[in-house]
């Protein structure tokens, strides 16, 4: 079962799961569901536009109100994206808009802003995966392949201080683009 805390994340585990002909992106019908026990389910379907398969998500949406867009969740760290796999989303939203925003247009501002933004919250996710009393994401919390590839060459990048400190220059970046 799927658990998700919010809409940005099931929409993140969507990219991070693509179609096994590679292709991520699809056109999604999306709709909201009472589930089996209760609890609301989002469901994500549609065909894949390459290779036309059926691609279909189904998540039960954890019950407590989650923060506002761009926020994946709340306090509690997500029970379907690892913590390497936040690592590899902000890296990639940083890398898409420059440091400095001098010279770019409005609309270029504006996209450049919305990649911070998610650089960010990527980026406050995964120091929520350290249990309280450590200075480190523990190994055993990263369970994507992508993820543990990353640990293992950069274990450094896991621990709280570091973690702090990128989130602290994405927020100064993000201050930059006004
Ligand atoms: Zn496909």
């Amino acid at each position: 079962m799927l658990v998700a805390r919010s809409a940005p994340e099931c929409r993140l585990y969507l990219d991070l799961h693509p179609c096994s002909c590679g292709e991520a992106a699809f056109p999604v019908r999306h709709l909201l569901r009472t589930g089996t026990s209760g609890g609301l389910e989002a469901v994500y379907e549609g065909t894949c536009p390459r290779c036309g398969l059926p691609r279909r998500f189904v998540f039960t949406l954890d019950p407590a109100t989650p923060p506002p867009p761009p926020a994946y969740g709340g306090a509690a760290a997500s029970h379907i994206i690892c913590p390497g796999e936040f690592a590899l989303v902000a890296d990639r939203s940083a890398r898409s808009t420059p440091v400095d925003p001098a010279g770019l247009t409005p609309e270029q501002r504006q996209r450049g802003r919305a990649w911070l933004a998610q650089a960010l919250a990527a980026e406050e996710e995964i120091a929520k995966f350290i249990p309280s009393g450590l200075d480190a994401v523990p190994p055993e919390a990263f369970t994507s392949h992508e993820g543990r590839v990353l640990y293992r060459r950069e274990p450094g990048r896991f621990h709280r201080d570091r973690l702090a400190a990128v989130a602290q220059a994405y927020r100064e970046a993000l201050a930059a683009y006004g």
